[in-house]
């Protein structure tokens, strides 16, 4: 039988995370779960009631992951933590207001980091929810000749500077990851810490939301759902709405970067590595294709746009990151299975949100 970790976790009530807590729980670890407020972890407590009041899960109220020594009491453990995974971070493009990311990123990071110094020195390994945002800067010009495939040594080139100054939530957000990012590799050389690094840098995350019961309104998406929802199946939408252009090619489903976090906090060989957890290029024609198969009662409502028309275009960058595969041993679902796994849950939350206007 693997071994089970006592997991502190994160910003639990979101997209990612409670795909990460469902696993983690599923696979026997022990797990505390933070998020902002009690409310949503009454909500949690809700989705995972099989869990609740049993040593597998119990739950810390982190009200501001910038306040001084914010996370000490959650940290506090007996048995002690032996693994942290940091999803928490803000990633609300919409409505644009681009002064809420750099703090909470860069100072939640390194708050949490030092609490394990103080009050936690048993865990060992340390696993950070980074982006594709971190990799690429995201206002370069996509297409070049030849196109540029991106690794895990890449980093985006905004400055802090450059953010501070920025009224641009994509450039705000994504210094965010890099620096948050970058902030947490510093602490590890420096050799403030015990414990390994590792870091995941997922690209655009779809798939099916762990409890959509959760969910009456399309605004209380994460941004990565809420896209599909507000391009292809919002109140209102018509199927002669064009198709919106592709902004971001490379997708990884988000059942998939789950696993990647407990790959990462478990795979003896993944310390000290940054892994760029991308399963390859999804249109936003891909997306109107495959929910239109899905839900074939929506179909004068999800835009046909030319379903032909599916192919990034020439010279349009890539990824590229064998070790995701050959050290965490990670292998990627088929974007038809993200996008149609998603479809249903996204139909009955537009559902709740018009009976609600
Ligand atoms: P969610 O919005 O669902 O989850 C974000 C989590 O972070 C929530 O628990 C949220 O709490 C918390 N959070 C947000 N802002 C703050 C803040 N200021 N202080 C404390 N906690 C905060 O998004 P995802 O699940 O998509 O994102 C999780 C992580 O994955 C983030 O680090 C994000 O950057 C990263 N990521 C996501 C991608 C995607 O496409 N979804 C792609 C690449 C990286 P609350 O509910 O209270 O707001």
């Amino acid at each position: 039988m693997a071994t089970s970790h006592r997991v502190l976790l994160t910003g639990a009530n979101g997209y990612i995370a409670q795909h990460i807590l469902a696993q983690l729980l599923e696979a026997g670890h022990s797990v505390r779960a933070t998020a902002r407020s009690q409310s949503k972890i009454d909500a949690l407590k809700k989705t995972f009631a099989k869990y609740v009041d049993t040593p597998q899960l119990d739950f810390a109220v982190v009200p501001d992951i910038t306040a001084p020594k914010a996370f000490d009491a959650a940290l506090a453990s007996d048995p002690p933590f032996d693994r942290v995974l940091h999803t928490a971070s803000p990633f609300f493009i919409r409505p644009a207001d681009s002064s809420v990311f750099l703090e909470p990123a860069i100072k939640g990071t390194t708050e949490i980091l030092e609490g394990i110094v103080r009050v936690a020195p048993s865990v060992k390994r340390v696993v950070l929810t980074s982006s594709f945002a971190a990799v690429r800067t995201m206002t370069s010009e996509p297409i070049r000749n030849p196109p540029k495939i991106y690794t895990n040594e890449d980093w985006n080139k905004v400055t802090l500077e450059e953010a501070q100054a920025s009224e641009d939530p994509n450039v705000t957000y994504s210094a965010s990851k890099k620096f948050a990012e970058k902030a947490a590799w510093d602490f590890v050389k420096e050799g403030k810490g015990n414990f390994e690094l590792v870091a995941l840098c997922p690209p655009g995350v779809y798939g099916p939301i762990y409890d959509p019961s959760q969910f009456s309104k399309g605004k209380e998406l994460n941004q990565s759902t809420w896209i599909i929802y507000h391009m292809f199946l919002r109140p209102g939408v018509k199927s002669t709405d064009p198709v919106p252009p592709t902004f971001l090619y490379v997708w990884v489903d988000v059942r998939d970067i789950a696993r990647a976090h407990l790959l990462a906090m478990t795979v003896p060989e993944a310390a000290g590595k940054r892994f760029l957890t991308s399963a390859g290029d999804l249109s936003m024609q891909e997306m109107a294709n495959y929910l239109r198969e899905a839900l074939p009662e929506k179909r004068d409502v999800i835009p046909i746009g030319e379903p032909e028309k599916t192919d990034k275009p020439e010279g349009w960058y890539g990824t590229e990151d064998p070790t995701v595969q050959s050290v965490l041993g990670l292998t990627y679902r088929s974007k038809e299975e993200a996008i149609k796994d998603l479809a249903p849950q996204l139909v009955g939350i537009a559902e709740r949100e018009a009976a609600s206007l």
